[in-house]
């Protein structure tokens, strides 16, 4: 079984570098006969208000590009509830914490990976009731689940093994959302996700998060974690590298060429012609991963 999804957050519009995310999703989830699930995280209500309408925008993108997915749109912000049972479900592992960020940054070691996370020192676990008690009185507390310094290894259809130590990470914050990472894995569970193809700068999150779809009883998916497409200046594709959307560079018969090429599929127009033109889930897998996407201007897809 192979059930794979996006999962855009509606706070701008999709670039190139997540619509070839998007393709290679899509195209390993056509070969393995599968499915394709759409899933909008838009817990961040401020930011995806500031965005007006990106998630119309986005859906509409991938749609012009022949990305179709299979079932209704999945919508975080109408699950709630479900996160909610999830903390409730994990009980004593769950506790409150205080910390400002600034109190974490003093207290924790050098940040981890390329995403600057710096892991959590434990401060709050160790608290006395009391010292609880006080500290409830002046601010909203977050909650974390106790990953106690485990060590987790995740399987990545490009990186292999991975091995990530699981501090205790936020699944609620003090403003009462439920964090990233919490409704991530609740959904990939109750969707029953068996395969997540997503850019490569979540990789150092995905051992946090396959640990804790097991504490909450599902099995960790595969990983594909896809290279980022960069700009001419070698960082990550950015509004300041120019056009960097579907409607700025060209629109689909400009852009799709380009998406396939930059997954190593020749020249292709449209989707029909990827999928004939996929070499088989294995080496696809070689292939798409071999490395980045370049992007030099918008004039290098016309
Ligand atoms: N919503 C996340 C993003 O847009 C992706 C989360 C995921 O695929 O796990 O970066």
């Amino acid at each position: 079984m192979h059930i794979d999804r996006y999962a855009p957050s509606p706070t701008s519009d999709l670039h190139l570098g997540n619509l070839r995310t998007a393709l290679a999703g899509w195209l390993l989830a056509r070969v393995a006969g599968g499915q394709w699930l759409m899933r909008v995280e838009d817990l961040d209500e401020a930011r995806v208000r500031a965005a007006g309408g990106a998630e119309a925008r986005q859906l509409a993108d991938l749609r012009a590009l022949g990305l179709t997915w299979d079932g209704p749109v999945v919508r975080q912000s109408e699950r709630l509830e479900l996160y909610r049972q999830a903390v409730a479900a994990l009980g004593g592992r769950v506790y409150e914490c205080f910390c400002t960020r600034r109190e974490i940054a003093e207290a924790a070691s050098a940040p981890h990976g390329d995403d600057g996370y710096r892991p959590y020192p434990g401060t709050c676990r160790r608290l006395s009731e009391r010292e609880r008690a006080e500290r409830r009185a002046t601010r909203p507390a977050a909650l974390r689940v106790r990953g106690d310094g485990a060590s987790f290894t995740i399987q990545d259809a490009h990186a292999g093994e991975v091995t990530g130590i699981v501090d205790d990470f936020v699944l609620v914050r003090a403003d009462g959302t439920p964090a990233y990472n919490l409704a991530v894995v609740v959904d990939d569970i109750a969707m029953g996700v068996t395969h997540i193809t997503r850019g490569d700068d979540l990789l150092s999150s995905a051992p946090r998060q396959a640990w804790l779809t097991e504490q909450l009883g599902g099995s960790p998916a595969r990983y594909a974690h896809v290279g980022l497409v960069l700009g001419p200046d070698g960082k990550r594709l950015a509004k300041r590298d120019g056009a960097v959307t579907l409607a700025e560079a060209g629109g689909p018969a400009a852009v799709f060429p380009w998406l396939a090429e930059s997954l190593g599929l020749g020249p292709c127009r449209n989707v029909e012609e990827a999928l004939a033109a996929m070499p088989g889930e294995s080496l696809f897998e070689r292939v798409v991963w071999r490395g980045q996407g370049f992007w030099t201007s918008s004039t290098s897809i016309t």
